[in-house]
């Protein structure tokens, strides 16, 4: 463990988004703190846990599965989110432990999830990935092809789609790729919107964040490029 306290800054996050959430006139309770843990070990995560928090972020399939059963059997309330890419042939795993999917953005993917939520009865809530800044190495789905997309995912594939989430680009000021997430969200009408992290969930919570993602200003620098 390094000498960052993960509580201290898990209560100064707490504090921040209910100051914004009072600066931008909506209900705290509104605004859902994703505790982003990938990369650290559970012994990090075990005081998180212990001060109340618990919806944790994950973005590896093959990480969570390492610390998180071990976690749960202490604390069985805790609700896991896959944040990070989702290959299709991963989705069984997937489905089995995470509680909901922030990176829903193509048909394989869709096609898949569809097939092991049949088989499981596990029924994980699924966010569409929008890919704002259209960024080639970024996954997401691009801003004009998310009608037909969400449509297929309703229609073809049989699922219920709660709501959207995007990475801005990082050279761009953030404000402009969430006020585009929110207005298709309206559009559609889906209720949840994931995003912001550690840079920028208080310009999130302004334009109708439901989900926060925050990793860093919690538990500190990641100790690799993750
Ligand atoms: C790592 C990650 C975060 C958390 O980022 P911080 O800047 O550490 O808060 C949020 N969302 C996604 C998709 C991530 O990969």
């Amino acid at each position: 463990m390094s000498d960052h306290d993960p509580v201290q800054g898990l209560n100064e996050v707490r504090a921040a988004i209910r100051r914004a959430a009072s600066d931008y006139d909506r209900d705290p309770a509104s605004v859902t703190l994703v505790a982003v843990s990938k990369t650290f070990p559970a012994e990090d995560i075990e005081p998180v846990l212990a001060a109340g928090q618990r919806v944790f972020g994950e973005n590896y399939v093959q990480e969570a599965k390492t610390k998180w059963p071990g976690l749960r059997e202490r604390y069985a309330d805790v609700e896991l989110h896959l944040i990070g890419p989702l290959q299709s042939n991963k989705a069984k795993e997937a489905v089995a432990l995470f509680d909901a999917i922030h990176t829903l953005d193509r048909p394989s993917l869709a096609e898949a999830l569809a097939k092991e939520i049949g088989k499981s009865g596990r029924k994980p809530r699924l966010l569409v990935q929008v890919n704002t800044g259209e960024e080639p190495q970024k996954g997401g789905v691009a801003p004009g092809d998310i009608d037909a997309f969400l449509e297929a995912c309703r229609t073809t594939y049989g699922l219920e789609i709660e709501g959207l989430m995007c990475i801005p680009p990082a050279e761009d000021p953030p404000s402009p790729h969430f006020a585009l997430l929110n207005q298709i969200a309206k559009r559609q009408g889906l209720k949840t919107l994931s995003m912001g992290m550690s840079a920028d969930f208080d310009e999130a919570i302004q334009l109708g964040a439901t989900h926060v993602r925050v990793g860093s200003a919690i538990f500190g620098t990641r100790p690799r490029n993750a």
